[in-house]
């Protein structure tokens, strides 16, 4: 398969999503207007056949992306390959013969304010800072808040030759860090950086990039999964946990995944969502993985921290089976206290999402990130495999990433921006109805844009390539 080759699939499937979600949204609204019934049955005629019609086209578009001419094998093969590679330079970086003249970043894990998912995406932040500045990454965790004893009581040592010691002489992260010579360098804790280097993602390596962007529909994802999967590799004890959960809880594909992350969360950071939303989802997927494998047992593993969505789900969907840890995602909340029963909960949730066929969540949610995260890694190009209801994946939620102009484009009304083909908008919310909010960064002007004139940016850094790890 050539790079060409993929670019050009992976912007069919895009952009006919982009269509059947404009022309839903548009039917949508002229259902609302309309008083005339002959009209609304018409509108609901429409919509019903076009999603048909969308349905049968993912399905066509699955078999040529993973079954025509073993595709997806191939795709699979050479993911593996390079996860393979990723994970040994991480290996070399992280386990240096002689600590006591390696370089190193130190990380302290005493985050209050901040859940499994956040501190999750805090250590795997330290390993991407540690991999692009050549130091390795020393993770303070005695006094973890969900494990007193530490990281390395539910996973491997992130480090197995350099620890910490607490006569560490460290110097601070800033601005000229990266031509620090101090041993030691300190990062602060989470959202206090001070000064964001350029190698953070959606920055991904220079290196790595052609290959990966010939075999992967999101490289940022990919990269931060990486990083994810290192820090997660569960230890013995915690492995043995995760089989025998998935066994317990008949865990088996093909199976879809639904985060529902309410409570604390609807204070101020994301919306409610209902059940139903997450499930239109889950019922599209099985209606397209249908066609081609009748008859399968519609399962859906729910990971939630509000207890009332299994109930609900399983009353109005009584065709699909739900799969979940119940009493798990009851014992977890963050504010209140932690057990080691929350944590082992939280890590099976965040390991079984990612072994999911499809996954439908909030990308707003650190959990839903990580999962989508860990699924890149595991899974191929999964890419395709998540659905989030709010915002579009970036790896810290308050960072989105850029898309660049494939065409020229004149705003066609009040609130939106022109722009000219080559132009950057950096992307700040998405609609889901083919417009998005952003600001092309040429003109400063903000407002509304047709997404599908636009391509993803995708940030191509220089880093360290470490040759002594052999490809
Ligand atoms: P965010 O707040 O959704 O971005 O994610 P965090 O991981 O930072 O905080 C959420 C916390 O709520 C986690 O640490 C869990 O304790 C709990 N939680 C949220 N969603 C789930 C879930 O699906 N399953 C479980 N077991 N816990 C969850």
């Amino acid at each position: 398969e050539s790079l060409e080759h993929e670019v050009a699939r992976r912007e069919v499937e895009r952009v006919s999503d982009e269509l059947k979600m404009y022309v839903h949204a548009k039917l949508m609204q002229i259902k609302k207007l309309a008083s005339d019934p002959i009209l609304v049955k018409e509108v609901n005629n429409i919509l019903e056949i076009s999603a048909d019609i969308h349905k049968k086209l993912k399905s066509e578009q699955s078999r040529l992306a993973n079954t025509v001419d073993g595709a997806g094998e191939w795709r699979k093969l050479e993911n593996l390959q390079l996860t393979d590679l990723v994970q040994r330079r991480l290996e070399f970086l992280q386990n240096p013969s002689d600590c006591d003249k390696a370089k190193q970043i130190l990380c302290k894990l005493v985050v209050t304010e901040c859940g499994y998912g956040c501190q999750l995406h805090h250590v795997t932040f330290c390993l991407i800072m540690a991999y692009a500045t050549q130091r390795t990454l020393i993770l303070k965790s005695e006094g973890w808040r969900y494990a007193p004893k530490g990281w390395e009581s539910v996973f491997l040592p992130i480090s197995k030759t350099c620890r910490f010691k607490s006569d560490m002489a460290a110097s601070q992260w800033g601005p000229n860090s990266t031509m620090d010579n101090s041993q030691v360098i300190e990062l602060p804790q989470v959202g206090k950086l001070s000064w964001r280097p350029h190698f953070l993602p959606p920055a991904i390596p220079e290196d790595i990039a052609d290959h990966l962007t010939c075999i992967h529909g999101d490289p940022a994802a990919w990269w931060v999964g990486q990083f994810v999967t290192y820090v997660t590799r569960p230890n013995a004890m915690m492995q043995k946990f995760l089989n025998e959960g998935k066994e317990k809880l008949g865990f088996t594909n093909p199976i879809v995944g639904v985060q529902v992350r309410r409570t604390d969360k609807l204070i101020s950071e994301a919306k409610f969502h209902s059940v139903d939303e997450y499930m239109h989802h889950v019922v599209e997927w099985y209606d397209i993985y249908e066609k081609k494998h009748p008859g399968v047992q519609r399962k859906v593993y729910i990971a939630t921290d509000d207890p009332g969505v299994l109930h609900e789900a399983k009353k109005n969907y009584p065709n699909y089976t739900f799969v979940s840890d119940n009493e798990v995602s009851k014992s977890a909340d963050r504010g209140s206290r932690y057990t080691d029963a929350s944590l082992r909960g939280i890590i099976l949730d965040v390991y079984l999402l990612s072994r999911c066929n499809y996954l439908v969540c909030t990308f707003s949610s650190n959990v839903c990130r990580a999962a989508y995260e860990l699924m890149q890694s595991l899974q191929g190009d999964a890419s395709e495999c998540c659905k989030s209801l709010d915002h579009t994946y970036s790896f810290e939620d308050d960072h989105l990433h850029s898309f660049i102009a494939v065409e020229d484009h004149q705003s066609q009304r009040e609130g939106e921006i022109s722009f000219n083909a080559g132009d950057t908008i950096r992307l700040t919310d998405n609609q889901w109805d083919v417009y998005c909010q952003g600001t092309n960064v040429k003109t400063g002007k903000s407002g509304l844009f047709p997404s599908y004139k636009t391509v993803k940016k995708i940030e191509r850094v220089k880093m360290i390539t470490y040759s002594e790890v052999p490809d």
